[in-house]
């Protein structure tokens, strides 16, 4: 039997409740859209939803892959939703952001992927909320499909690595390291601010974190975010360790030291958590 790891306390969090938390429910629940808060089963939505923001997860809330980390559904999914983009717009209206995080299931059913939905997505928002930060965290695209997803024009586009390079294979479905890597290079190169995230707990070792940490800033990358893996249910991959604080702030200073605009590194840090206020202090830095 698997020796048991206590969940230490730097990882207890907000419990959820609370009028705006009723309000981000409420919205989501009339305009039929689905989060990676929920989905996710990420320890923040106490936290996030309180101060009432939250991550919309468009294309559906089935995956196409199967990620050993990941809570979400997997499965055939249902067809994209035509009218999904406008109720997105509607709601990130309606909840009074300045700053949205929209990210996506995987559709690798679709021909496309799913880019023309995405791509469209953004211009609604737009044309609703023209001065919206959009920030979107995408699938491994490539060529086409992220070609499709940037002429939209969102401001941040981000893509999660998840883990080292040793432990993709392991942690992740058919997304590949290398992949991903050439993802964060293709939105560098087009002048996007560029954003990717990973876990740890999964097994990494501290130097592995410190080498990725220097290729992705190598290939264009400028915002990262490290956070602790918490395993969602049984069926998930087992935490290895709970990284201890003082790791997350030494990664922070590498990544400083290399020049980042912007690191966050704590237990509770995700792609999406805080978004917008890494987002100002990498402008004011
Ligand atoms: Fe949702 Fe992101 Fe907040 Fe988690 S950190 S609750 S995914 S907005
Ligand atoms: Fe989860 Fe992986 Fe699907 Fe993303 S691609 S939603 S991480 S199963």
């Amino acid at each position: 039997r698997k020796p048991y790891l206590r969940k230490p306390k730097w990882l207890y969090t907000t419990i959820e409740g609370g009028e705006k938390y009723g309000f981000v429910e409420k919205t989501l629940e009339e305009n039929g859209l689905h989060t990676i808060c929920s989905s996710g089963k990420c320890p923040n939505k106490g936290h996030c939803w309180k101060s009432g923001t939250a991550t919309f997860m468009i294309l559906g809330d089935r995956c196409t892959r199967a990620c050993r980390f990941c809570a979400t559904q997997t499965g055939h999914p249902l067809p994209p939703d035509p009218h999904e983009p406008l109720k997105i717009a509607r709601s990130v209206k309606a909840m009074e952001l300045r700053h949205c995080v929209i990210t996506s299931v995987d559709r690798d059913d679709l021909p496309d992927k799913g880019a023309a939905h995405w791509a469209e997505t953004i211009r609604r928002i737009r044309e609703f909320c023209p001065d919206m930060i959009i920030e979107v965290l995408i699938p491994d695209y490539r060529g086409e499909e992220l070609e499709t997803v940037l002429e939209a024009g969102p401001d941040i586009v981000a893509h999660n690595l998840e883990t080292v390079e040793r432990l993709t294979p392991s942690v992740r479905h058919r997304a590949t390291y290398r992949n991903s890597m050439g993802t964060l290079r293709e939105i560098a190169e087009r002048g996007f601010i560029t954003k990717t995230g990973i876990m740890v707990g999964l097994g990494e070792t501290q130097e592995e974190v410190k080498a990725l940490l220097q290729e992705v800033y190598d290939v264009g990358c400028r915002m990262i975010t490290i956070g602790q893996y918490l395993q969602p249910s049984d069926k998930q991959l087992d935490v290895v360790e709970y990284v201890h604080p003082d790791i997350f702030l030494e990664y922070k200073r590498t990544a400083v030291r290399i020049g980042y605009d912007n690191a966050e590194s704590a237990p509770l840090v995700r792609s999406s958590y805080m978004a917008e206020q890494s987002f100002i202090s990498m402008l004011v830095r």
